[in-house]
């Protein structure tokens, strides 16, 4: 049972992201792995947050829907979950996976305010409404609960059956992430680098991307890192980034950054595994069509995001999303493209690269479930 428990964490890994660009709502950890009604288990599970997870890829309607995890320090010394659990968790943290706070604070609420995205929380918002008059808004707060088929499933406090509102930035967030921060700490993940340089461990840990630091926290106006409580430094501008979606026959099946210092190939399975692999997304004839690495999309300094295609077939650019074929343009093997707001690459009849916005709905009935290798315990209220 640990293994298959392994597993289902392995899963859910995928799914975690404090990368501003792609999560797309925050949770409390220790609130949800207290969950004990979703599967009547144990007092404290971090599976839980998996059926969580889940939730929320149906309510976006979309695959891979990636949440941002905030856990307060004490539950990674919380006996109620398994010394395995634990150890899962403080690894996520240490690859910044997660984000670990000293105390939740009203982090939770913050980001979600930052980033523009939901909460989801069983809390009714009375303690944060004074600063966070926001969470009355319809779909801001969204409760995971038991769902009837089994599983969870989230429900609105406000706005009750309204469709998912798309995410925006407040101000303010947008001001922070236009910037890259560092923390003076010399082991901070998510605002690494800024410590001695000269520490025989300094080339040893991972860092967050400068592109996908997560928001600093605001104490008394002042950007902080969240995790060390110390005043961040202003490191200059965040290069630039786009957010694409790879939609393939209508469904979302992934989103992805593209940055002004990394461009992205799209294929059936791109070099070294590296970029967006598509391959098991398409049908036989998209497989044979469509090259290991296909397309290459690029944004380039001035904010002009491109597409070449790499191909050995070609690929095609339908302006405005456009399904006539008389205006598809072709893109030739080898040839250049400049995309304008809403022109979609199409790789194959069906499979497209778009930016994220042209699409409001993930057209998603049923998303993969990370719970595939869940033990049978969590499984009851699935098949009950
Ligand atoms: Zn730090």
């Amino acid at each position: 049972m640990r293994f298959e428990v392994s597993k289902v964490l392995d899963a859910i890994e995928g799914r975690l992201s404090i990368d501003p660009a792609l999560a797309r709502a925050v949770v409390d950890l220790s609130e949800i792995v207290r969950y004990a009604d979703l599967d009547g288990g144990r007092p404290a599970s971090s599976v839980r947050l998996g059926l969580v997870v889940d939730a929320l890829s149906r309510h976006v309607a979309e695959e891979n829907a990636p949440v941002y995890v905030v856990c307060p320090r004490g539950l990674l010394s919380d006996t109620d979950l398994t010394s395995n659990e634990r150890m899962v968790i403080r690894r996520w943290a240490d690859d910044g996976k997660v984000e670990v706070v000293p105390q939740l604070d009203d982090r939770v609420y913050e980001v979600a305010e930052l980033l523009g995205v939901p909460v989801l929380t069983r809390a009714r918002g009375d303690q944060v409404r004074d600063r966070r008059p926001w969470v009355d808004e319809p779909g801001r707060l969204l409760a995971a609960v038991a769902g009837e088929g089994g599983g969870a499933v989230l429900m609105a406090r406000v706005g009750r059956g309204e469709p998912p509102r798309p995410a925006e930035r407040s101000q303010l967030g947008e001001r922070l992430l236009a910037r890259v921060w560092r923390c003076p700490e010399s082991n901070c993940s998510s605002f690494g680098q800024g410590g001695d340089p000269d520490s025989p461990f300094s080339d040893m840990r991972t860092f967050t991307s400068p592109v996908a630091q997560p928001p600093p926290a605001l104490r008394s106006g002042v950007p902080t890192c969240p995790r060390h409580g110390s005043k961040l430094k202003d490191a200059g501008a965040r290069p630039p980034v786009e957010v694409l979606s790879v939609r393939i026959d209508g469904v979302i099946r992934q989103r992805f950054v593209v940055s002004a210092d990394a461009p992205v190939v799209v294929g059936r399975a791109p070099e070294g595994g590296k970029g967006i692999m598509l391959g098991q997304w398409l049908t036989e004839d998209a497989r044979k069509w469509i090259s290991r690495g296909h397309v290459q999309f690029e944004l380039r300094g001035n904010g002009e995001l491109t597409a070449q295609d790499v191909s050995t077939n070609g690929s095609g650019i339908r302006p405005g999303g456009s399904t006539d074929d008389d205006e598809r343009i072709t893109l030739k093997r080898g040839e250049t493209r400049s995309l304008g707001a809403t022109d979609v690459v199409e790789l194959y009849a069906g499979v497209n690269v778009g930016r994220s916005k042209m699409w409001a709905t993930g057209g998603l009935v049923q998303p993969q479930s990370v719970m595939a290798e869940a033990p049978t315990m969590a499984l009851r209220k699935f098949t009950g």
